[in-house]
Parts: C-alpha cells; structure tokens; sequence
C-alpha cells in the first residue's frame, strides 16, 4: 500500500456530463447550495488500511448501512471553500491550506482521522479539474467547494467509528445576501458552543444545533443569528455562519478572540492580516452586547460586519434584541473601512491585488 501522501486517484469521468447549454442556465443565476457539477471525489478511510481508493467519479447518491455511525453519533465534519476565475481566465482557490489544517483540528475534536494536508489539498484540486468548466466568471460568482467526512461504520455502540467516507462535492454560487447590509438578531434564547464543546470545530452537530437560533432570527425579520457566550449570556461570540467584526470611531477594529468556542474563520484571519497591513489598530477581545447598544447610541461604533467564506464580507446595518434596536453607522452600505477590507479581500481572491501572502493556490 502507497503512504496518503501519494495516494493516487483513479479518474472515472462522467459518461453523460451536463451540456454546455444547460450548464450555462444553470450558472446564470445559481442559488446557493443547490447546483451539483458534474463530478465528486471519494476517498475511503479504514482503521489499519488507513487512506484508500481515491477516486473522482460521476456525482451521484451514496447507499450506507442504516446503522452507519453518522446518522446516529453525528460524527461528521465538513469545510466550505472557493475556487475563483482570475482575471487571467485561470482558477486559484483561496487558501485551501487553511481549510486543509481546521479540517484536520476539526477531525481531531470529533475523533476521526486526520487527513494529510496534501492530500486534502490534491482531492480539492482533483474535483476542481475535473468540474473546471463549473467555474463561474462573474464578479460576485464563484465555485463553492464542500469537502466532507463522516463516520460510516456500520455499528450501533457509541465509540470513534473504524472507517469513514471523506467527500468533495461543489456547487456554483453568485451572491450570498442581496446588496445592503443586513440586519441581525442577538437571540438570548439559544447558544451555539459551550467552553469544553465543539464550538471550535466544524462539525455538523454544531449546525443542526443552530437552525431553530436561526429561525427566531427569522420569525424577527433578521437575516442571520448572532450568538452570546454560554457563560454569561453576554458577550458577543459569532453568527450562524459567519465571524463578526466591529469598527470604531478611533479607527480601530475589533473582534472576538478565538477561545474555544467560536470557529478561528480563515476571512476572519485574512481581515486581520489585511486591517493589520492598512495599519489599522486590530483587537481580539470580548465585547458584551449592551457596551454594543452603548457604543451604537453613541457613536463610538461606526460599522460592523459579517465574514465568512460564503458572503465574504456583508456589513451590518441594523442588530435587533428583544428589547429593541440599534442601527449601525446610519447608512444602508458598506462603510470606508468594511468597504476598504471588502476590495483587498475580494482583489486577492480574483488575482486583482498582488497576492503577497501565498493565499491564492492555482489550480489552471
Ligand atoms: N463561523 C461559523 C460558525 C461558520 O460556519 C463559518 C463558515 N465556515 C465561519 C464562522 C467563517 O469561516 P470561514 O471564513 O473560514 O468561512
């Protein structure tokens, strides 16, 4: 058996691949999550034969044992990335290292496997050749990349599973929110990640775990949830999806420190290299909601925004609580600082803005 590091991948191409016709009305206007490419990766995992049978293969259902271990321990863990046409007509990922690395902490915390970085990096890869013609070119568009590894040992005892799937599959996007900035809710009712918890790691269970935070976002006219800390019920963690920024009337910014209980984002990490390069004053620390509602009213809290892979940057107009709401900025847009990070963020991504950090991997 060849170590993981070299792992080769079989290629079985699709017999029956979508015409470029039909292709090209399904890109024109993708909703999010719902468009399969062509094709998928899977490679198998099994205690003493470790990583095998790579493969890229027609996408297409999976069978498992009803007793396979995900769908009852929820021993499943996932990332979200993107692959970008460059303004050259290539495609170059943004920093699938990264994801290569939390995939791998997040396997660590739910007891699973760890994948090799190479070889997480290579399947990406694989199904990003394979589905190239998936790529979108337009300025809001790009490739959403989802790879995935769950449990599939067919065994009812609570205990780590010996064999598991580890997938790619990928999906066109346009824009995530519609332009303007969205309005959040702090929900005081629901928490996401208790210290010692999963918070950290991106499993599955953490999400299943947000949707009814979401839907009382919902049921208030909010876009998107915004979670407090277990604890104290207090201070300010994440959103559903997304890490969270504030801007000060001093010219600083800050966000919450990565201590256990929110996901270290990589657009979270990447705008702090950026505001810290702009020489701008960054701060990792706890912010309470009602030092938020103070600093709106006053005037010391110019702009907030969300961050995350699938919206990169979506500013924060309003954040309602049960007990009312502040407006942020008094502005419907993005503001100069959330606008000023958006372009260099944005500007590497496409290749526009000289990528000095190695974040762009170019796949073509
Ligand atoms: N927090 C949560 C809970 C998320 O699901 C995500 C999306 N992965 C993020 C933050 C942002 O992370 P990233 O910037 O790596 O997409």
């Amino acid at each position: 058996m060849s170590s993981a590091e070299d792992l080769q991948f079989t290629i079985l191409p699709h017999p029956n691949p979508t015409s470029p016709e039909k292709r090209a009305e399904l890109m024109a206007n993708p909703a999010f999550g719902r468009i399969a490419t062509d094709h998928m990766v899977l490679i198998r995992y099994k205690e003493g034969e470790g990583w095998h049978d790579a493969q890229v293969l027609p996408r297409g259902p999976l069978t498992l044992d009803p007793s396979a271990a995900v769908l009852h321990y929820a021993q499943e863990i996932f990332e979200g990335m993107k692959a970008f046409r460059t303004a050259d007509n290539g495609i170059a990922i943004f920093r699938p290292d990264a994801n290569a690395r939390r995939f791998r902490s997040s396997a660590d915390r739910m007891a699973m496997p760890l994948i090799p970085e190479n070889l997480f990096i290579r399947a990406v890869d694989e199904l990003v050749k394979a589905d190239q013609d998936w790529v979108p070119s337009g300025e809001n568009a790009s490739l959403y990349i989802r790879p995935f590894m769950f449990a599939n040992d067919a065994f009812l005892g609570v205990k780590p599973a010996s064999e598991y799937m580890f997938l790619v599959i990928a999906a066109p996007v346009g824009a995530y929110f519609s332009a303007g900035a969205v309005t959040v809710w702090v929900s005081e009712t629901y928490t996401r990640a208790a210290p010692g918890g999963t918070g950290a790691a991106k499993c599955g269970g953490n999400y299943a775990g947000s949707l009814l935070a979401q839907a009382e976002a919902k049921d208030h006219e909010c876009d998107q949830v915004v979670f407090l800390d277990a604890v104290h019920h207090r201070f300010i963690e994440e959103m559903g999806g997304m890490n969270i920024f504030f801007v000060f009337n001093d010219g600083s910014i800050s966000t919450p420190a990565l201590t256990g209980t929110i996901l270290p984002g990589i657009t979270r990490d990447s705008i702090l290299t950026i505001a810290r390069e702009k020489g701008l004053t960054v701060r990792e620390e706890p912010y309470a909601i009602d030092q938020l509602l103070e600093d709106a009213q006053s005037g010391r809290l110019v702009e907030t925004f969300a961050c995350g892979t699938a919206a990169a940057i979506s500013p924060i107009g309003v954040v309602r609580t049960k007990n009312g709401e502040v407006k942020i900025g008094n502005r419907d847009g993005a503001g100069p600082v959330t606008e000023s990070l958006r372009e260099v963020l944005l500007g590497t991504q496409r290749g526009r803005v000289a990528d000095t950090h190695g974040w762009e991997h170019r796949v073509l």
